[in-house]
């Protein structure tokens, strides 16, 4: 297994002052408390309850202004594709497709969303390793800007839908290129023993025999060699000059590759990490590729959407067992999976003005569900969490609502979206009625009460 990030769990925590000043759509007000843009966090759950993940425009704006303006500086021919699983929302698709961004989808539903969002069809890649006959065809019909093939198999698949419909489908090959992105091992790609793309030695015998397909109209390359990279940008650096010499082997082969799709993975600082700049990685994207000769593609999900969220829940109850502090939200790990999942370190501010300079001592901060994983944080300092009490889960932006499900019954949060000082819902809360909607029991099943 590739070795995780190395942990910095001996380094202090971040203050709440600090999570703050690294986080500029959030401040605190001394009589509103915690504030997203212009609007109090607790005026939301106050109307829309709680768990509720909120979004900041303006942060979603900055982050996408930002890549974009460092692939431009950098002098490069470049689109950024949005990785809709970090967070498949259509207010937030919309708007980063008002800013000039595509999607890089993964499912049909997926490539639904971002149709819906607005997003042109000459915008999107369709990713994933295995994308069904229905999703390909839809992928056809709707005539998106690239399929990225993840293996011979795949695309021989494609290749005969095609032609039987008498299409050409535009397709990418994706390359592993077999490096290590230094990440959790639940989150990296790139490397040979991962499912993913096809083995760079194996990629210009393939890549011939794909263009050589009638039903495929072959546009080039793509990589992405995993998630949350926070080790600087040596991984992008090696991956990035391997398909640059891939794309001069094919073009001394004869083969046309006209783009190459850079992937994403670009990571955040959810507690101390410093991950590259956008400048930084721009840079290493121009010396792998930029005298290619192609145009690039880049897939961000996590460092636009990140840290663009939050998720705000309410203190259910304060529990001490075994000489242990428990604080138990209304919130749980089918809200936000990743602490259960990746023991993601989220920093986690309250929202009321007293409590932020409130003396602290070490908690436990818990969901509800009966599952010991269902732990947010462990001795994390906080302040005193009277029932009712509001906590913002910051850097929940990305694979936060997208990840969550309603294990124990619990219906699926609001979304919420702030621009300015005006908000808006942009996801209900699910009901109970939708929760249990499309459930049937069948008539051979005997009620109690009913006659046998
Ligand atoms: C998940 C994924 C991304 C986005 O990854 P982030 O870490 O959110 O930037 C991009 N491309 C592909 C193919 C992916 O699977």
């Amino acid at each position: 297994m590739a070795a995780p990030a190395p942990r910095r769990d001996d380094a202090p925590e971040p203050s709440f002052a600090d999570l703050l000043a690294q986080r500029p759509a959030l401040s605190t007000d001394a009589l509103a408390g915690l504030m997203m843009e212009e609007v109090p966090l607790a005026r939301i759950a106050q109307a829309v309850g709680t768990p509720t993940w909120v979004y900041s425009a303006g942060t979603l704006r900055r982050r996408a202004r930002a890549l974009c303006d460092a692939l431009r500086e950098a002098g490069l021919d470049a689109t950024v594709h949005f990785a809709t699983k970090s967070n498949p929302n259509l207010a937030v698709v919309a708007l980063l497709a008002g800013e000039g961004l595509g999607a890089d989808v993964v499912s049909e539903g997926e490539l639904r969303a971002a149709r819906a969002a607005g997003v042109p069809a000459s915008g999107i890649v369709f990713s994933g390793v295995g994308k069904t006959e229905r999703e390909m065809r839809l992928a056809i019909a709707e005539d998106i800007l690239q399929l990225n093939l993840e293996s011979a198999e795949e695309a021989e698949m494609l290749d005969a839908l095609a032609r039987s419909l008498g299409r050409r489908a535009r397709v990418a090959l994706r390359v592993n290129p077999d490096v290590d992105a230094r990440t959790h091992a639940k989150i990296t790609t790139g490397l040979t023993e991962n499912k993913f793309g096809v083995p760079i030695a194996l990629a210009p015998a393939l890549y011939a025999r794909l263009c050589a397909m009638e039903g495929l109209e072959v546009v080039g390359l793509a990589t992405h060699i995993g998630s949350q990279i926070t080790q600087g940008v040596s991984s992008y650096a090696a991956a990035y000059a391997r398909l640059g010499s891939l794309v001069r082997e094919l073009r001394a082969q004869g083969l046309p590759v006209e783009r190459v799709d850079c992937g994403g993975g670009l990571g955040i600082p959810y507690r101390d990490e410093i991950p590259a700049s956008p400048a930084a990685l721009a840079g290493t994207i121009k010396a792998g590729l930029g005298d290619a000769g192609v145009k690039l593609m880049l897939e961000p999900g996590r460092w636009i959407a990140g840290p663009a969220g939050v998720l705000l829940s309410r203190v259910v109850i304060e529990k001490q067992s075994a000489g242990r502090r428990f604080v138990i939200l209304d919130a749980a790990m089918n809200d936000l999976l990743r602490p259960a999942m990746y023991e993601a370190w989220h920093g986690i501010l309250p929202v009321s003005p007293a409590a932020f300079h409130a003396p602290q001592t070490p908690a436990d901060v818990v969901g509800p569900v009966c599952e010991s994983s269902d732990t947010f944080a462990k001795g994390r300092n906080l302040p005193a969490l009277p029932p009712a009490s509001l906590v913002a889960f910051l850097d929940a932006g990305a694979y936060g609502a997208s990840m969550s499900s309603t294990y124990n019954a619990r219906p699926l949060a609001a979304e919420v979206m702030v621009n300015g000082s005006d908000w808006s819902v942009v996801r209900e809360r699910q009901g109970y009625e939708q929760l249990l909607a499309g459930q049937r029991i069948p008539g051979w099943i005997t009620r109690p009460g009913e006659a046998r």
